[in-house]
């Protein structure tokens, strides 16, 4: 697990240092692709679920399971991007939102809400907790900016398949659900709404977007509970 996650690490670090205005989703795409190949690690979303890409990107009021596709990213755009890969039987899964060139200080304080809101919950998973007290805290933190959670999508196990037992929702009150474990890898991610917390599918049958057309952002981490406190596997050492 601690291999896979410093991979998708290492490439989504990558990603992010070639995103500017003019670059496009599918560079990005063919970009992640070719890095897997090279670390003979599998795309772990490629073909799951009949999904046809490496990566997930979904710019600015999109909220995840965007397409990568042939349009250039525009200076003050925001780019959610999520991957994951397989190597050795185990996944690692993580993702961030990007800005593109200069953004507005709006867009801004949504991405480092959204950032900060994955550290509180991350901080929940501690061996004894429960694991609402995740969820939790990352809607406490979301919703003390005036920032709404997406409802529709949720934080999972990861290990030997992508998505395992437990459903992490980014809201609920705490002190519910299974008791975490030292041991335990869950993959946290909250998707956090400018506006409404609605969420429309749009005719590919993946792409999700905001109901009121503001923007979106996405950050996860796949993180291991151990007895000194949660380790972020995803996250490379500085
Ligand atoms: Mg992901
Ligand atoms: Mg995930």
């Amino acid at each position: 697990m601690r291999a896979a996650g410093k991979m998708v690490a290492e490439i989504l670090q990558l990603i992010s240092d070639r995103v500017k205005p003019g670059v496009t989703t599918l560079e990005l795409d063919q970009l992640a692709e070719n890095e897997c190949r090279k670390r003979h690690a599998r795309p772990a979303f490629k073909g799951y679920g009949g999904f046809p890409y490496t990566i997930c990107a979904s710019p600015n009021d999109r909220i995840v399971h965007g397409f990568p596709n042939r349009e250039p990213l525009r200076e003050g755009d925001i780019l959610s991007v999520d991957f994951g890969l397989i190597i050795d039987g185990f996944h690692g899964d993580s993702a961030l939102t990007i800005p593109v060139g200069q953004i507005e200080p709006a867009t801004a304080r949504l991405l480092e809400t959204t950032r900060e809101s994955l550290e509180c919950g991350i901080a929940q998973a501690l061996p004894g907790g429960r694991l609402s007290d995740v969820s939790h805290a990352v809607q406490t933190r979301a919703e003390r900016d005036g920032f709404s959670v997406v409802r529709e999508f949720v934080g999972h196990g990861i290990g030997r398949q992508l998505h395992e037992d437990p459903q992490i929702p980014n809201y609920g009150t705490p002190g519910h659900g299974p008791k975490l474990k030292s041991g335990m890898t869950l993959a946290i991610e909250p998707m956090i709404n400018a506006g409404l917390p609605g969420v429309k599918i749009l005719e590919d049958g993946w792409t999700a977007v905001t109901v009121d057309g503001l923007r979106s952002a996405h950050f996860e981490h796949t993180i291991a509970i151990t007895d000194n406190g949660p380790e972020i596997l995803t996250r490379l050492e500085s």
